[in-house]
């Protein structure tokens, strides 16, 4: 399956996509994405089976707009998030916590 870029509507190969994921934050529980292909950025949300596009509000991350993914697993980590997609494995790390 091919995950699409929801500024250019370029689709990526679920590596491609998935490597392009940056700072997890727990907290938010979202990561930060950019288009490998128009530079666009996107916060989202990993869910199961599918992904949450949205944006922070305070303390809590909104979803607005969700897309399918089938088979889309993820585990919560504190300094990672883990995400699995059929036989792919891919790590996001946090970013260093700054201080309040
Ligand atoms: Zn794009």
């Amino acid at each position: 399956m091919l995950i699409p870029c929801l500024a250019c509507e370029a689709r990526f190969l679920p590596d491609e996509y998935f490597g392009a994921c940056s700072d997890y934050d727990r907290g938010l529980d979202r990561v930060s994405w950019t288009c490998p292909s128009c530079g666009n950025h996107d916060d989202l949300r990993v869910l199961p089976g599918e992904l949450g596009f949205g944006y922070p509000h305070g303390r809590r991350f909104h979803v607005q707009d969700r897309v399918r993914v089938p088979g889309l697993r993820r585990q919560r980590g504190e300094l990672r998030l883990d995400i699995t997609l059929d036989a792919g494995n891919w790590k996001v790390r946090s970013r260093p916590r700054q201080p309040v």
